[in-house]
């Protein structure tokens, strides 16, 4: 496994890059999978790591549905302020960057865990949502979906017209993934060659699964993260360790001189 560390000199992280755009030159089909962490330079802070709102609240404990239909008020509260951060959220140069890379020719499809909808407002057009997204809500009653800029959170939990309680479009632990990304992203996953997984802790399944599934059908893993994850020691083949604002931009720089 090809490692960058920050203890690594300058020259070494150059060879890295440059052989991680070798490796995406050459590739057939090259498929993201991002976490929380492409979003924390975009200002919105990741699940795991040292994180201000996540400090006040356990992620565990309120992003459960089981605690959403207990205790709709209380996870209203939490939900509101991540709402708000999220809406003020603008992409951040690691976002633009795989934007870029599909523009180029070099991405075919982003699987994203995030709910942010960032990669989209930064020009990628194939983006698949693997955990739904925070631009709807769902009535927990009903099913019927509403768009989130028509609905007040000045009194919180928000309701449907059938009265039913609204839930952001999201999947919550403890439910399923929408079948329709899952089918998506399996496919995606079995059929690239390349697998660049971006600021995941890699723990959250099945999201998790999905480079198991690349490197089972022989794809090659890059992966960027400030820290080393499940996958790091086991399946990745390339790891640059950075932030991923820095990183993809400068994998970008090398893949325009390719193209
Ligand atoms: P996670 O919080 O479990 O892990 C974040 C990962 O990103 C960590 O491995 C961390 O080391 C890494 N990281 C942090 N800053 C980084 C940076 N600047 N560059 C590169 N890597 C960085 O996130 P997860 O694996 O996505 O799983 C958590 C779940 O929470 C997911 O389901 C996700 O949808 C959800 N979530 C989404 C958002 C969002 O939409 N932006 C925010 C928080 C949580």
């Amino acid at each position: 496994m090809l490692t960058i560390r920050k203890r690594l000199g300058m020259a070494d992280m150059e060879r890295l890059l440059d052989k991680a755009a070798k490796l995406i030159r050459r590739a057939r089909a090259v498929v993201a999978l991002t976490g929380a962490g492409i979003s924390v330079e975009s200002g919105i802070p990741a699940f795991r790591g040292t994180q201000g709102l996540w400090e006040k609240y356990d992620p565990m404990e309120y992003a459960h549905i089981d605690a959403l239909r207990a205790h709709p008020e209380k996870v209203w509260r939490m939900l509101r302020e991540l709402q708000q951060i999220v809406e003020g959220a603008r992409p951040n140069p690691a976002h633009l960057s795989l934007a870029r890379m599909e523009q180029l020719g070099f991405l075919r499809a982003i699987i994203t865990q995030n709910i942010d909808h960032l990669h989209q407002d930064a020009g990628s057009r194939y983006v698949i949502e693997f955990h739904g997204s925070g631009h709807k809500l769902a009535c927990l009653s009903c099913g019927e979906r509403i768009p989130r800029h028509l609905v007040d959170l000045s009194s919180i939990p928000p309701r449907c017209f059938c009265g039913g309680i609204l839930k952001p479009d999201v999947v919550f632990f403890g439910e399923p993934i929408p079948w329709r990304a899952l089918i998506q992203a399996q496919e995606e996953s079995k059929n690239c060659d390349v697998m660049l997984v971006v600021g995941t802790s890699a723990v959250v399944a099945p999201a998790c699964d999905m480079p198991y599934l690349a490197k089972d059908r022989g794809a090659r893993i890059i992966e960027v993260n400030t820290e080393e994850t499940p996958l790091t020691r086991t399946i990745t083949d390339i790891f640059l360790q950075g932030s991923a604002g820095t990183i993809l931009p400068k994998l970008v720089a090398i893949l325009e001189t390719m193209v």
